[in-house]
């Protein structure tokens, strides 16, 4: 075993002990609860040993309140000479609990080699880890070339404004050349980059009216149903030509992809405790959420045309037909070229520890990846970290300590490939003193 190895093996208590300690702050997001304490109990472990912790709350970010301040950490280790920036970030926010846990979701129970609880996979196990990889690398070389970052940020379950976004738009990365964000997507596969998101609302109008006379008014919710006929008639049809050269998993969201989140038309749902019968009234409003996923070799604004053609079309054919479209969200593609810097070094790593080849993958969702590419301007970013991707978002999500230790080595691994300048890469950015 070489040192690295054994530096990390002989923090394997540590590292459980970390991941429960960092379970049992729960940071539920919604609302935003904790990140103050997750962000001081970080520092308070941090700083000792040598690290420099920054406290950044994101003021006025979506979110942030007096009573839910967005709190991120960002901390720098300096070594002796000047060299490259490694940065590590995770997202310290978990999603609910939701129901269909059979343990306490907080209690980060270790049983059989696994730690459970919200946010054990996603993504505290991976923060956990790329702590252990970077205590394990400066505790054998002290005086190492450049620095190193770990950021712990908030809110990337909602969009990232409050974290990943907010540090971004500071010029939090103007100097970092590589960055690992140690999502669960298991401990042999690189995540490249995700594909694009457009959310919409779209509406149609109608003229209310007594629903026994439905002739005096006009249906939005026919008129809708117009829209959804067309949507089954031509627009899924179109999606399922559209493939993808981008790895993504699973394999069904290779082709361009269409959700409808939601359908609300006519009077309010009075709610389950209402025991009276509805009003019959003609609906004069109708609205569905869109959630289109989209790939690189396609623009958002073609995507945005050929719903815009669709109730175009439909209009043509509908007399009193009106509508309206409205932008809720939207994120470019992003994919890391196999070639950049960190992804060989990752991909060598995984070799060595695991004794075989890297897989990989994009992923069909989004992730703070699209602020360091866009917002940071960084390239040479992905996404590598221990856990089971499908366990995320789930009851009785759990983190494996055995992926936690391999993974921890290949991120060591790669801090010392690249700040000692094995890969004799560079990243495109000046070296940090
Ligand atoms: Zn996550």
């Amino acid at each position: 075993m070489d040192a690295l190895a054994l530096e990390i093996e002989n923090r394997r208590d540590d590292l459980i002990r970390l991941t429960q300690d960092l379970i049992r702050i729960p940071t539920l997001n919604p609302p935003g609860r904790n990140y103050r304490e997750i962000c001081e109990y970080l520092q308070a472990r941090l700083a000792p040993r040598g690290w420099t912790c920054e406290l950044i709350r994101a003021h006025g970010a979506p979110g942030d309140s007096e009573a839910f301040p967005r709190w991120n950490l960002v901390a720098r280790h300096r070594g002796g000479p000047r060299g490259e920036c490694v940065h590590f970030n995770s997202h310290h926010d978990v999603v609910e609990v939701g129901h269909g846990w059979s343990r306490d979701p907080f209690a980060a129970e270790l049983d059989d080699g696994r730690i459970y609880g919200r946010g054990a996979c996603d993504m505290k196990g991976g923060l956990a880890a790329s702590i252990i990889a970077a205590e394990a690398f400066t505790a054998l070389y002290p005086d190492h070339p450049g620095q190193i970052e770990i950021s712990a940020t908030a809110d990337e379950e909602s969009g990232g404004f409050g974290g990943v976004a907010y540090l971004a738009g500071q010029g939090a990365f103007a100097h970092v050349g590589h960055v690992i964000i140690p999502e669960p997507l298991h401990k042999d596969r690189i995540c490249l980059g995700h594909r694009g998101v457009w959310w919409a609302e779209i509406e149609t109008h109608g003229r209310i009216a007594h629903g026994s006379m439905p002739f005096l008014g006009d249906s939005a919710i026919r008129h809708m149903g117009a829209v959804l006929e067309e949507m089954e008639r031509t627009l899924f049809p179109l999606l399922m030509t559209k493939r993808t050269q981008m790895p993504v998993i699973p394999e069904g969201a290779r082709n361009s992809t269409l959700n409808i989140n939601s359908i609300h038309g006519g009077e309010p749902d009075l709610g389950p405790d209402f025991t009276g019968l509805p009003a019959p009234c003609v609906a004069d409003r109708c609205r569905i959420i869109i959630d289109r996923r989209f790939l690189i070799e396609e623009e958002l604004s073609e995507v945005k045309r050929e719903v815009a053609a669709l109730l175009e079309k439909v209009k043509a054919q509908r007399p009193g037909f009106t509508y309206e479209i409205r932008d809720l969200f939207e994120v470019i593609p992003s994919m890391t070229d196999r070639e950049a810097p960190v992804v060989r070094s990752t991909a060598a790593a995984i070799e060595r520890v695991l004794g075989r080849e890297a897989g990989y993958v994009v992923s069909p969702g989004t992730y703070d990846q699209k602020h360091i590419d866009r917002i940071g301007k960084l390239k040479n970013c992905i996404a590598y970290g221990p856990g089971v991707l499908d366990l995320a978002h789930q009851p009785d999500e759990w983190v494996g300590v055995q992926d936690m230790q391999d993974s921890a080595r290949v991120m060591a691994l790669v801090l010392d490939d690249i700040l000692h300048g094995a890969s004799g890469d560079s990243p495109g950015r000046p070296p940090v003193a």
